[in-house]
């Protein structure tokens, strides 16, 4: 092994050039990335979770070197609005997860358990988080030094500006960039991948090639033939519209993900604006009506500002690793963004395969094994977002009442995932038994499950024994009041970290 070609220069291309320059620089690997001059980048993914934070501190790249570039925020978690009919269910927020749970979390379990045996006590997740307290005051996650908890974060940023950091980080770090349009992969007799041919006539050949074409996968899915597992059946969106609106002088530490009527739309904000989007399915709504709702929603009807139209292909591929292949980003595959995974599962692609690759010392010795955990996680992750549909109360459009109507493809352990919750199950040992709390923890699941609102109703409810109300919920409130004192106002700490850098 000498040299390694990457081919695109989105999020996935330079998120693996930086990784795999980091695995292999010092073994004298040459990585070349390759990049379209006509195609330009998707430039919409805004949000991510914590697991970035893991990427920038194993690159040791600082938050202030990188958030100020790339107009970056912090993000608690994701508020989730009007996705339930049920009263006092109307909204609830999912959180990373804080030290702090560890005193809090073990009183919703067990509120959630107590309520879903008709316990009239309140289950409601916002109450339980930290997180939840932080985003909603528009406060910075990052713990003073003086207190000792860490509260786990993610980020909003501006792709293309993101895209552009990345680039400068990584030709920094040795990775040779070149500008071309591959017009042709060339086959060797085993069917490996020998060279690609640009439309200049350029021969670019390596011994392992990365394939980070976007939807086009021109590598794995067009050239190896590798077969595409459509997530269609259960998960109805496939277009999206985008647009930016103005941020005032606050700035939400959350991403809000708003349910619509032919689908949900996002808002995202940045330092100098916010990213919104309408995530909707194209066989119940026009993409002109999905602009229109959104431009409606955001008061921007008459407004004169560009808008972009997306379509998206929501499925994984068969195989990630081929031959002398990986596909790596939207070429491996999409989950609709709602969780705003896909980032995430660029780095979990390239970092096992880099375990992997090393493992079997450059050979494909566990390309197997590397396959079906790749498949797994993104399974898991397609669970999780079936989750929203499967949970939510909305019958108002012909989509709503699709999603509801729709059994397809439920995953086995998602039903009995779900017939344990209601059976009033110990929803935790439940998880732990499934093996599912590795794309999604515990806390994960209760937040989404009793955050829709789905246990017994005002009607369905019994006053609770003594040991049922055993935790002092005012106490609670007041913990969680007094700790969200700590945290210091968004804008502002963005604010004096840029100054910092500048000075
Ligand atoms: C509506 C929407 C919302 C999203 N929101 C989120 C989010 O909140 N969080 C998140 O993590 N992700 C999100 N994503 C996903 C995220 O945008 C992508 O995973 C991420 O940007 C990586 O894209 P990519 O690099 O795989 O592909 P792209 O950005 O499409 O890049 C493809 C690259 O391949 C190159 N290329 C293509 N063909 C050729 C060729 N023939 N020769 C040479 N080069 C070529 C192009 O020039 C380009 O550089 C969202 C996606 C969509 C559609």
């Amino acid at each position: 092994m000498k040299k390694i070609v990457i081919v695109g220069g989105g999020t996935a291309g330079w998120m693996s050039a930086l990784i795999m320059a980091r695995q292999w620089n010092a073994r004298g690997f040459q990585i070349e990335l390759l990049e379209s001059p006509e195609i330009g980048i998707i430039g919409v993914g805004e949000g991510s979770t914590p697991a970035l934070k893991v990427f920038f501190d194993s690159l040791e790249i600082t938050e202030a070197e990188w958030m100020p570039e790339c107009n970056a925020t912090y993000k608690c978690g994701i508020s989730f609005e009007n996705w339930s009919t049920r009263a006092g269910y109307e909204r609830y927020f999912h959180p990373f997860s804080s030290a702090l749970d560890r005193q809090t979390l073990p009183i919703f379990m067990h509120n959630v358990q107590a309520r879903l045996q008709g316990a009239d006590l309140p289950a409601h997740p916002d109450r339980f988080f930290v997180a939840s307290r932080i985003a909603r005051e528009c406060l910075s996650p990052v713990a003073p030094e003086n207190f000792p908890f860490e509260v786990h974060y993610g980020y909003h940023f501006d792709a293309v500006l993101l895209g552009q950091f990345l680039r400068k980080k990584a030709l920094e770090r040795g990775v040779v960039h070149r500008v071309c349009h591959i017009a042709q992969v060339q086959q060797d007799d085993a069917g490996n991948i020998a060279s690609l041919l640009t439309d200049t006539g350029e021969i670019h050949a390596a011994d392992f090639f990365v394939d980070c074409t976007g939807f086009a996968s021109l590598l794995l899915q067009k050239t190896l033939q590798t077969s595409f597992v459509s997530y269609s059946n259960n998960l109805l969106n496939d277009a999206a519209v985008a647009m930016p609106s103005a941020i005032g002088k606050k700035i939400p530490s959350e991403t809000v993900s708003a349910a619509l009527k032919h689908g949900w739309a996002w808002k995202i904000p940045l330092t100098n604006r916010y990213g919104n989007g309408y995530v909707y399915s194209s066989v119940f709504c026009s993409a002109d009506e999905a602009e229109h709702e959104l431009r409606e929603r955001l008061g921007l009807l008459d407004a004169d500002i560009p808008v972009r139209h997306l379509k998206m292909k929501i499925g994984r591929a068969q195989e990630h690793w081929v031959k002398n292949c990986l596909a790596v980003g939207l070429s491996q595959g999409f989950i609709e963004p709602l969780e705003a995974t896909a980032l995430f599962l660029v780095q979990q692609t390239v970092a096992v395969f880099a375990e992997d690759f090393t493992r079997g010392e450059f050979t494909d010795r566990y390309r197997h094994d590397f396959n079906k955990r790749i498949n797994s996680h993104f399974d898991g992750v397609r669970d999780y977002i079936v989750t929203h549909y499967k949970t939510s109360s909305r019958t108002d459009t012909d989509y709503w009442r699709a999603n509801t109507a729709n059994q397809q493809d439920v995953s086995a352990t998602m039903l009995e995932l779900y017939s344990s919750w209601f059976a009033g199950k110990d929803l935790a040992a439940e998880i732990q038994r499934l093996n599912i709390a590795h794309y999604y923890p515990v806390p994960s699941w209760y937040c989404i499950l009793a955050g829709m609102g789905i246990l017994p109703n005002a009607q369905q409810v019994r006053k609770p024994t003594a040991d049922e109300a055993r935790f002092d919920l005012p106490a609670l409130d007041n913990f969680l009041r007094r700790c969200a004192l700590n945290f210091s106002d968004h804008r502002a700490q963005l604010n004096n970290m840029a100054e910092q850098e500048i000075n």
